[in-house]
């Protein structure tokens, strides 16, 4: 069985617990996980004991090649296809992803249904299984942190004075793809000075000062899985409170780290960056959540996060990123991605972790 036939399987597997006959799948990273297809228009539909794939002309014909499910190619709507198999298998209780099927389609599905069926919401189910990593998923992701953390390392040998902040995205998002990247798995992040503070910045033209700080975060996707990292650098000496502030940072991101391990809830890895924040009182200051999974998506389950149920699993990849934001000043955050393992963690990434002088 190849791995995707395992996951079609893992899925149907599910099927009874959630009380439907069938699931279509509409999330193209959930179709892309259960099928390997990578294209735009896809649609998946498991059953107990079939599973089928519904795309257009396009891709036709390397779906039949490469897919080991019934591939349908569909010359109108992949939904109207869809809704036909469900009429002829007489199903009741059809589940579908209410985060990833469009009110339309969701319409066209609910008027083609015959009498007695049912649209049933089943939130997560391909979401909670993408969450625990194979060994390639894994091995997808180390290539992928490899080539961030490549591009990163050739970028900053050209970090200078006078380069403007959409420079440096630019040579950075160059180098991933010259390293292989098939593209940037997010838009790459250059703050520099006060503009350090806004966690999502987008790089500006603003040409980088002499004594100044440069926060950047940056994810490559390769073979399909994402990486994520985020660095800062000072040009010339970092001043005393600019010190201080990455070393309270830098303190919670290790200790967040040393406290992954499975079966740990995912909200105590986050409770721990705030604990030694706190003690820095720069709790306020740290304004999102520690970390996220990653993999097909920059940002899949599970969330380290306040409010997270879920716990760490060996297998799962998350991000532990930290950060503190002083308003009008500079903001500091450190990220790294993390293998959740038995017995602790292993970090992926290997860019040196320190703040970097240029
Ligand atoms: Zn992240
Ligand atoms: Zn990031």
């Amino acid at each position: 069985m190849t791995e995707f036939e395992q996951r079609r399987r893992a899925a149907a597997e599910q099927l009874a617990a959630k009380k439907v006959d069938a699931l279509l799948v509409s999330s193209l990273a959930n179709v892309r996980y259960l099928t390997g297809y990578a294209g735009s228009n896809g649609l998946v539909l498991i059953t107990p004991s079939e599973e089928h794939f519904f795309t257009d002309p396009r891709y036709g014909s390397e779906a039949a090649a490469n897919l080991s499910c019934k591939v349908h190619v569909c010359k109108g709507e992949l939904i109207a296809a869809a809704a036909g198999i469900i009429r002829r298998k007489k199903f009741k209780k059809i589940g579908f992803e209410p985060a990833w099927l469009r009110m339309d389609r969701y319409a066209q599905l609910q008027d083609a249904l015959p009498a007695g069926a049912a649209l049933e919401p089943v939130a997560n189910l391909i979401e909670e299984l993408r969450a625990v990593k194979s060994p390639d998923e894994i091995a997808k992701i180390r290539r992928s942190v490899r080539v961030n953390s490549e591009a990163f390392a050739r970028t900053m040998n050209r970090v200078r004075p006078g380069v403007r902040e959409h420079q440096i995205a630019a040579e950075l998002d160059f180098q991933m793809r010259m390293l292989g990247a098939e593209k940037t798995a997010f838009d790459t992040i250059v703050a520099a000075g006060p503009r350090s503070a806004l966690p999502h910045a987008h790089p500006t033209s603003h040409a980088i000062g002499d004594k100044e700080l440069v926060l950047i975060d940056m994810g490559a996707v390769v073979d399909g899985y994402s990486s994520d990292m985020t660095r800062v650098a000072h040009i010339g000496t970092p001043p005393r409170r600019i010190r201080e502030l990455y070393k309270a940072v830098s303190e919670a991101q290790l200790a967040a780290i040393d406290s992954i391990r499975a079966g740990v809830p995912a909200a105590r890895v986050d409770a721990t960056a705030r604990k030694v924040l706190k003690g820095f009182h720069l709790d306020k200051q740290f304004v999102h959540s520690t970390g996220h999974g990653l993999g097909l998506e920059i940002h899949e389950a599970p969330k380290i996060g306040k409010k997270e149920k879920m716990k760490l699993q060996a297998g799962m990849v998350i991000t532990v990123e930290p950060g503190a934001y002083v308003n009008g000043f500079a903001g500091i955050r450190i990220e790294d991605t993390v293998l959740v393992t038995e017995n602790g963690c292993q970090v992926i990434t290997q860019t040196p972790k320190k703040l970097f002088i240029l």
